[in-house]
């Protein structure tokens, strides 16, 4: 089959709404350590890890390993219903690592999933429906995500029976307080909380959820500090604070391994999936018990936590902490920061360069006036993809190029890359 045709049948059959890369979009075929082939033989450097799901790269003998066992038995996955040695390791592992005391973990097979069931869980606990999330957030495709998604462009539902009211602060390059210091904008947000509580809801609020840095909002985050600036006023209402993990987990923000971490506190829950099964499907909530058993019916996941996942996210996390990857994402982030920033100081287009390890985004705007431009941001990915790197796109208006290759990164290749993005952007002049 030739890549035309592969792509006219997709588009016969699947959804028109799936956001797919690229005008031409590429099938990948084969990968190694940090590349990637595409179906017509093209390699590429994939600096977006499929999309932060081989968070250690490809083709690793150790998660290779860790599944084969587990299918050597005969058994890829009965049901839930029976004890399964590998979750309960991982649930372990996850729990530990969590800082949450006494924590328990539900897994699921998606972020969206995950999402959802910390939804039920907080608005059962607290007996509310009552949320807050923060504008330019992603939070899921469910019922209840769309809801707590503060973008309009992946949020394709506004019927949810959440309640949602939206907070200022997590995407300081747009926000009215930008100009201010870190002290006064996290002032500026926590008024922003009170009133938001006061004015529009009944003072019952079962949760706020926030992305220590906002994944598809364009890798935007807050001064460190606000979330525990925050937590202080939830907790004189007993508002539970859940803290998705999904792109900010496993130590890919190089100082911690936890993105809320950066803020000092300890949410009640976080919610993880993409980097943890290095593309294996899984996903999950590590919470409090106190909100993990606030259900009161039955529940179950048929596959979450199924063994072939939990074996290869077992070998997932042992690879990280046995490798240090969270020193290596700190190292190679600074590398790549200090590239764009120099490619910034040459090319006004790029305004704005922010994230932490190897969770880095630039954003592309007009020169002068600073208004989001989408179409060359898009150029500058087909730029780059055209000369062999793969990078990440997002942000609200679709202006912000981003990058989190897996965490194994090396510093040839970040030079490389740095390289890569430099001719792409003189691709402007
Ligand atoms: N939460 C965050 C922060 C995400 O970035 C995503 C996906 O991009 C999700 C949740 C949803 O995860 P999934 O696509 O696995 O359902």
């Amino acid at each position: 089959m030739t890549h035309a045709e592969l792509w006219e049948r997709h588009q016969a059959v699947m959804p028109d709404w799936l956001a797919l890369y690229y005008e031409e979009p590429i099938e990948i075929v084969q990968g190694s350590g940090r590349r990637v082939t595409d179906g017509e033989g093209q390699e590429y450097l994939d600096f977006f890890a499929g999309i932060l799901t081989n968070a250690i790269g490809y083709d690793i003998a150790e998660i290779s390993d860790a599944v084969r066992e587990q299918l050597s038995s005969g058994v890829a996955h009965t049901s839930t219903v029976y004890l399964i040695r590998r979750q309960i390791e991982l649930a372990e592992k996850i729990a530990e690592l969590s800082g949450i005391a006494d924590a328990k973990v539900f897994f699921t097979n998606s972020g969206t999933e995950a999402n959802e069931a910390a939804l039920l869980f907080a608005t059962q606990k607290r007996r509310s429906n009552q949320v807050l999330a923060m504008r330019n957030s992603y939070h899921g495709r469910g019922f209840g995500t769309v809801a707590i998604t503060g973008n309009r462009g992946w949020s394709a539902s506004s019927l949810s029976p959440v309640n949602v009211q939206y907070l200022q602060g997590a995407y300081r390059y747009r926000s009215p307080f930008r100009d201010l210091p870190d002290a006064d904008y996290v002032k500026a947000c926590v008024d922003d909380l009170r009133e938001v509580i006061a004015t529009t809801t009944a003072g019952d609020v079962a949760c706020l959820i926030v992305e220590p840095i906002q994944g598809v909002g364009g890798f935007s985050s807050p001064p460190d500090g606000l979330y525990a600036a925050f937590k202080e006023v939830l907790d004189e209402y007993g508002i539970l604070l859940i803290s998705d993990e999904v792109q900010t987990g496993w130590g890919r923000t190089g100082e911690h391994f936890w993105g809320i971490q950066a803020h000092g506190v300890v949410p009640d829950a976080m919610t993880f999936a993409k980097g943890l099964g290095n593309g294996f499907a899984i996903g999950g909530v590590v919470a409090t018990p106190a909100l993990m058993d606030s259900l009161s019916a039955n529940s179950l996941s048929t596959f979450g936590g199924n063994p072939i996942s939990t074996s290869a996210a077992k070998a997932t996390i042992d690879y990280l902490l046995d490798h240090d990857l969270q020193a290596n994402a700190a190292k190679r982030g600074a590398q790549l920061a200090d590239g764009l920033r120099g490619i910034a100081d040459e090319f006004p287009e790029l305004g704005d360069v922010r994230g932490k390890g190897l969770m880095l985004a630039a954003e592309i705007v007009k020169p002068g006036d600073n208004a989001p431009d989408a179409a060359t941001t898009a150029k500058l990915q087909q730029e780059a993809k055209n000369r062999g790197l793969l990078v990440g796109k997002g942000g609200l208006y679709g202006n912000v190029l981003r990058m989190a290759p897996p965490m194994t990164l090396t510093e040839p290749e970040t030079t490389e890359a740095i390289e890569i993005l430099r001719d792409s952007f003189n691709t402007l002049r």
